[in-house]
C-alpha cells in the first residue's frame, strides 16, 4: 500500500488564464514539484481555446498524465464578453497504468469550477502578472480541495481495495444476481414462445430483470450461443455514480443466470465497460460467450452485423463534425484539433489520450471495435480516419484495446 504523503507529491493542480494581450498563461500550480515542460504543453493546449468547455481532455508526456477542462466566467470588461480559465490535473506516476481513469476527476473538476465561477477573486488574479496565491484564500481553498479530493479518489483506486480480481462484494453481488435470474426463469416458461429472441425478450422485459435498468439486446445468435447486452440507468451505475471500476456484477450474474438456461450450455458474462467507469460513457456492455469473452467471434453473419455497425457510426462521426463545427471550419485546424475533434465526435470511441514530442504526435484510442478480429472493421480504419481528418496518419492495432495512432509534425518534416 503506498503512503498518502506520497501520492501528495505525484499530483499537481494547475490553472490558467487566457490573456487577451499575452495568450494563454499559468496563474497557479499547487505542487510539490514544478515542471516548465509540462507548463508549455498545457500552455499550448490552452492556445486551441475553442475546444469544448467543460469536458475533459486527457493527455500524456512520458510518465506524466494529465487532464484538463476549459471554462469561461462572464466580464463585460473582457474581449468578447468572457474571461476564459482552464483546470488541469497533472499526475506524475508511471505506475498508474490504467490512466483513462483519470477520467473519474472530470466530475471533481466541474464541482471546482461552478465554484471558482462564483467568486470574485478571479476577476482580480487575472490583473496581477505573478499572483501568489497564498493572497488569494478562496481560490486557494478551491484548488486544495480539489487536489485532496483527486488524491483520495486515486489512494481508493490504485492503491485500495481494487487491485487485481474482483473483490469480495463484486463476487458476492455476482452470486446474488444469479439467484435473481434463476427467480426469473421459474416465471417465464419457455414453452409460451415460437423461438428463443421472443423467450428472451419476454424474460428481459419482465419486472424482476427491467428494474435494474434499460437492457437492450444488441446482438443474440443462438446458434454461435453468443450475445452483446447494453443497459442503460444502472440503478448500480447511477447510485454509485463514476468511481472508475466496474459496478453491475449484480446484473453480470442475473445474465449469465437467463443466458446459462436459454442456451443450454453453462455461459460466462462479462461486463466489458461500465457507465461507473467513465463519466461519459451512458450504457454498461455486457459480453455472452461460451468461453468468456476472451473466444474469438468469427461466425460471418456475426461479422457483416459488426461491418455494418462500423460504417453507420463513421457516417454518424462525419455527420456531427458537418452539423457542430461545419466542414469548411473543421479543415482548417491544426491536424492535432481535426484529430481530437474526430475521435470525439466518433461515438466508437470511448476515450483518447495524446502523447506528443517534437517531432511526432500520438493519439492513444480506445474503441469499442477492438475486440473483433482485425480483418472486420479496423484494417480499413487507417484509411477512413486518413480520408475524413486528412492527416496523415499511421494506425497501430494492439493486442489490447488500445491503438496506436500517429503523424509527423511539421518541426520533424522540415528538418528532414
Ligand atoms: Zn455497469
Amino acid at each position: 500500500m503506498t503512503e498518502r504523503v506520497d501520492l501528495r507529491n505525484r499530483i499537481n493542480v494547475m490553472l490558467f488564464h487566457f490573456d487577451q494581450r499575452l495568450g494563454p498563461r499559468l496563474l497557479f500550480n499547487v505542487a510539490e514539484i514544478q515542471d516548465p515542460r509540462i507548463t508549455a504543453s498545457l500552455t499550448r493546449l490552452m492556445d486551441f481555446n475553442f475546444l469544448q468547455e467543460m469536458k475533459a481532455i486527457v493527455n500524456a508526456m512520458a510518465n506524466v498524465v494529465y487532464s484538463s477542462m476549459f471554462f469561461s466566467i462572464p466580464n463585460p470588461m473582457a474581449r468578447g464578453g468572457v474571461e476564459q480559465f482552464m483546470i488541469s490535473f497533472v499526475i506524475f506516476d508511471p505506475t498508474i497504468t490504467e490512466y483513462l481513469t483519470i477520467s473519474s476527476l472530470e466530475e471533481e473538476m466541474s464541482k471546482t469550477i461552478s465554484k471558482l465561477m462564483m467568486l470574485s477573486e478571479m476577476f482580480i488574479i487575472i490583473t496581477y502578472s505573478n499572483p501568489i496565491l497564498e493572497d488569494f484564500p478562496e481560490i486557494e481553498t478551491c484548488l486544495n480541495v480539489l487536489r485532496d479530493n483527486a488524491i483520495n479518489i486515486f489512494q481508493e483506486i490504485f492503491y485500495g481495495q481494487f487491485e487485481g480480481a474482483k473483490d469480495a462484494t463484486s463476487q458476492i453481488l455476482g452470486k446474488i444476481g444469479y439467484e435473481a435470474g434463476k427467480q426469473v426463469l421459474q416465471q417465464v416458461h419457455e414453452g409460451e414462445f415460437e423461438n428463443l429472441r421472443s423467450y428472451l425478450d419476454a424474460i428481459v422485459e419482465s419486472p424482476i430483470i427491467s428494474r435494474w435498468g434499460n437492457i437492450n439486446i444488441l446482438h443474440f445468435d443462438p446458434g454461435e450461443k453468443v450475445a452483446t447486452i447494453s443497459l442503460d440507468s444502472s440503478i448500480w451505475t447511477e447510485s454509485l455514480g463514476v468511481i472508475a471500476t466496474k459496478t453491475c456484477a449484480f446484473v453480470e450474474g442475473m445474465l449469465e443466470a437467463v443466458f446459462s438456461k436459454i442456451l443450454d450450455e453453462h455461459i460466462i458474462c462479462d461486463e466489458m465497460r461500465c457507465a461507473s467507469e467513465y463519466s461519459y460513457v451512458k450504457d454498461c456492455i455486457f459480453q455472452i460467450a461460451p468461453g468468456g469473452s476472451d473466444r474469438e467471434i468469427t461466425s460471418h453473419r456475426e461479422d457483416q452485423t459488426i461491418r455494418e455497425m462500423a460504417i453507420e457510426d463513421r457516417e454518424k462521426t462525419m455527420e456531427h463534425i458537418r452539423d457542430d463545427i461545419g466542414e469548411q471550419f473543421y479543415y482548417e485546424f491544426d491536424p492535432m484539433i481535426r484529430l481530437i475533434q474526430l475521435f470525439n465526435k466518433a461515438p466508437f470511441i470511448s476515450d483518447h489520450f495524446i502523447q506528443e514530442t517534437e517531432e511526432q504526435v500520438k493519439f492513444l484510442v480506445v474503441c469499442n471495435y477492438w475486440r473483433y478480429p482485425n480483418d472486420i472493421i479496423c484494417n480499413s480504419c487507417e484509411k477512413w480516419i486518413k480520408d475524413s481528418s486528412k492527416v496523415p496518419i499511421n494506425l497501430l492495432k494492439s493486442k489490447h484495446r488500445i491503438c496506436e495512432i500517429t503523424y509527423e509534425t511539421e518541426e520533424s518534416e522540415k528538418t528532414s
